[in-house]
């Protein structure tokens, strides 16, 4: 796939024909294979600046990013979203090649479909509509498109968001086209996502001997005694977008072989998915508390993937909501439930709310999104794309 302005093989204006030039690269995280080629080829004619951008870090595989804008002046709006895929599996578990972008039944088959190349043809069909229809806007489209979103994502958005900063590119609004729908398209936008934090807790005590006890420090029955304070009681009972914070224990630890011996250490792993009544540094506190009162030598590690946030009810929910509503005829739900995603990046930037495909296939064999899903997800960002510049023009 070459990067120039040669003209593409397909109609930018029908969006299942990108997708399907799209689910045929192989593109599984970090691969670009192609990808976002394809949308270079899709946009540039349109008169987008394409910037491709490639960032690497050691310990991790390079990843290529595209940021695509047409227009100078702002308001810069903003599609966001990710040409990397999950591994397909084991091909006889599909009953198509997942790299095949094949139509049955009115239906668009594929590695991708609605996670999320689907939304990103979506994307480019609705600016390629955009300006057929009214020329330039009054305003900026840009796209922002990772390769790193199903991996590590160090090196997608968060460096792309970076880059921008430096450049003194400014975003006023995103939608990011993750699938968001449950069952049926027009079911729910996500205004927020809750946080992700996974603390490690190692509890020490000393080695020795089961029957001479008074020798040793078991740490065992104290990790229990942790763990057992930490699931008593909720964190909380909710806010009023978001549900109750919740903490899992996912491993415990010890690896003792011995049947007679006491171990010098115990250790277990936790993941809180929180709400914005906290923060990574109130979930430490409220841990430690219990931990404290448990009493004994331990230490805490912690990693936070994300912190919780919410772009509350307001003219960008508002706008999207409503195109929604007027393609699909419902009104789609507020939800802030679900596993992170980049907005959580996007957020510190301009306020951005996500809204894709059905999510029902995602990740799954056989992922599939009906081609009138696809045609109306066009719709539903053209119309987005109509309030954002008609109300300004
Ligand atoms: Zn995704």
């Amino acid at each position: 796939m070459t990067t120039d302005a040669a003209a593409p093989a397909f109609d930018p204006c029908d969006p299942v024909a990108v997708a399907q030039a799209l689910i045929r690269c192989p593109s599984v995280t970090p691969e670009d294979s192609g990808a976002l080629g394809v949308l270079e080829a899709a946009l540039k004619p349109l008169g987008f600046a394409c910037h491709r951008l490639r960032f690497e870090q050691e310990g991790t595989a390079p990843v290529e990013n595209l940021y695509a804008r047409l227009g100078t002046e702002g308001p810069n709006f903003c599609f966001a979203g990710h040409t990397d895929v999950v591994p397909p599996g084991e091909r006889k578990g599909w009953s198509i090649d997942p790299f095949s972008g094949e139509i049955h039944n009115g239906r668009l088959y594929g590695r991708g479909a609605v996670d999320m190349k689907g939304a990103i043809a979506a994307f480019v069909a609705a600016s390629a509509r955009r300006l057929r229809d009214h020329g330039a806007p009054k305003g900026s489209i840009s796209l922002l498109i990772t390769g790193d979103e199903e991996g590590v994502a160090i090196n997608g958005t968060k460096k792309v968001l970076g880059w921008l900063k430096e450049k003194g590119e400014k975003l006023d609004a995103c939608v990011v086209g993750e699938p968001t729908n449950p069952k049926a398209l027009g079911d729910m936008i996500k205004i927020g996502r809750r946080g992700s934090m996974t603390a490690f807790l190692t509890v020490f005590g000393a080695q020795g001997h089961v029957a001479y006890p008074h020798l040793a420090d078991n740490p065992l029955p104290r990790l229990a005694r942790m763990l057992a304070a930490i699931t008593a009681e909720p964190l909380d009972g909710g806010t009023a977008h978001f549900q109750p914070s919740n903490l899992e224990l996912t491993t415990i630890d010890v690896g003792n072989p011995a049947h007679n011996v006491i171990p010098a250490q115990g250790k277990a792993t936790l993941n809180i998915r929180f709400n914005d009544s906290h923060t990574p540094g109130t979930l430490l506190a409220w841990l430690r508390e219990r931990f404290d009162a448990v009493g004994g030598a331990y230490e805490l590690e912690h990693f936070v993937s994300g912190d919780s946030f919410l772009t509350p009810p307001g003219p960008l929910t508002e706008l999207v909501a409503e195109a929604a509503q007027a393609v699909t005829g419902r009104r789609p739900e507020y939800s802030t439930t679900g596993g992170t995603s980049d907005a959580r990046f996007i957020k510190d930037f301009c306020p951005v709310v996500e809204f894709g495909l059905v999510g029902q296939t995602m990740h799954k064999v056989d992922e599939n999104t009906t081609l009138d899903d696809l045609t109306r997800l066009t719709d539903i960002y053209g119309a987005v794309l109509g309030g954002v510049f008609d109300r300004i023009g």
